[in-house]
């Protein structure tokens, strides 16, 4: 495979807390001989596991990325055993422009693993954090939200490989370490083998995710759950021994079933009417929404029904709709 076409401005094997960019040579109309600036931090101490804490992967979820702001800003290097790499605006240029994808070139991160070092722009920075970040990581944390179209209740995730006892073991433990209210478990996560934690796992490395919140925006709420959750688990694991924090009050596990734990618009041009909040316990057929007709507003609304029972962990925020736009997903309690 090809070599990155990146180069980092900081030194992964130095003792220390150094600041810088992943220098991504850009050449375009404004700038011929230009770079994209990814920021990234090292914080190196002792002997220790690595830790990539990575957000904005997502341009346009904020939990993560303030989460990480502050935590670089306060962490000195005598109080990390092993090594953090922070990297909180993986995708840079969505995370400039506040949106879930590149304007560069349309590109989702976390569909474009394991990436491509020739690729376009966000295919090009997957490639480099899969053969130069998650190579040197024991484990990947990689802050998520629903960003601007779907609200999460505040939730740690993970996928379990079937077979692998030792490492789904780890995978719960630190879901309850993190202690977010809810926890949810995936068996074919939403964009399956293209992700981040997709390609820690291929890599070896142990990843969590988060989806803590969205609308586009922050709550204090959220905050709270994910900058607790991410301080504990760093404790937990030893690489910030001594860490102010609260301890865990444990996790409800869910899991994330197949098709029928979604819930879709089924035709164009509406306005989504939700029957139900999230947090909500429903029932198989029970009403989720009703999508009234702008266009011919004497017809009666069509009515959409949920088909498995569950907690509405996820629900669609802005208010138009057309078909395909995922409108709930479900979690139920996790049996092993
Ligand atoms: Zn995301």
């Amino acid at each position: 495979m090809a070599a990155s076409r990146i180069t980092p401005t900081i030194d992964f094997e130095k003792n220390g807390k150094q600041t810088g960019f992943l220098k991504y040579p850009y050449s375009v109309h404004e700038s011929a001989y230009g770079y994209l600036p990814i920021p990234i931090v090292c914080i190196k101490n002792g002997s220790g596991p690595t830790v990539l804490l990575s957000s904005g992967n997502h341009g346009d979820e904020y939990e993560g990325q303030v989460t990480l702001m502050k935590l670089i800003r306060e962490l000195k290097p005598e109080q990390v055993q092993g090594r953090i790499i922070f990297l909180p605006a993986a995708n840079y240029p969505a995370a400039m422009a506040g949106r879930r994808t590149s304007p560069l070139d349309m590109g989702n991160l976390n569909r474009s693993f394991p990436g491509d070092a020739d690729g376009t722009p966000t295919r090009v920075i997957a490639h480099y954090i899969d053969t130069e970040l998650l190579t040197r990581c024991q484990y990947a944390f990689d802050l998520h939200s629903g960003g601007s179209s779907l609200m999460y209740v505040p939730s740690a995730m993970a996928t379990l490989v079937p077979g692998e006892t030792e490492r789904n073991a780890k995978v719960l433990e630190l879901l309850n370490a993190f202690g977010a209210p809810m926890s949810y478990l995936s068996t074919q996560p939403m964009g399956a083998d293209q992700t981040l934690g997709a390609s820690a796992a291929r890599r070896g490395a142990i990843a969590l995710g988060t989806e803590m919140g969205g609308s586009g925006t922050v709550t204090p709420a959220c905050l709270r759950v994910c900058e607790a959750g991410v301080r504990r688990v760093l404790k937990h694991l030893g690489v910030v021994p001594d860490m102010k924090v609260e301890p865990s009050k444990g996790t409800r596990l869910m899991q994330v079933g197949g098709a029928d734990y979604y819930v879709y618009t089924p035709e164009n041009g509406g306005v989504f009417e939700p029957l139900v909040e999230l947090g909500d316990e429903v029932k198989a057929g029970q009403l989720a929404a009703a999508i009234h007709f702008s266009h011919t507003p004497w017809r009666e609304p069509e009515i959409v029904k949920f088909e498995h029972d569950g907690i509405v962990l996820c629900k669609r925020i802005p208010g138009r709709t057309e078909r395909g736009d995922c409108l709930f997903h479900l979690g139920s309690d996790y049996k092993p």
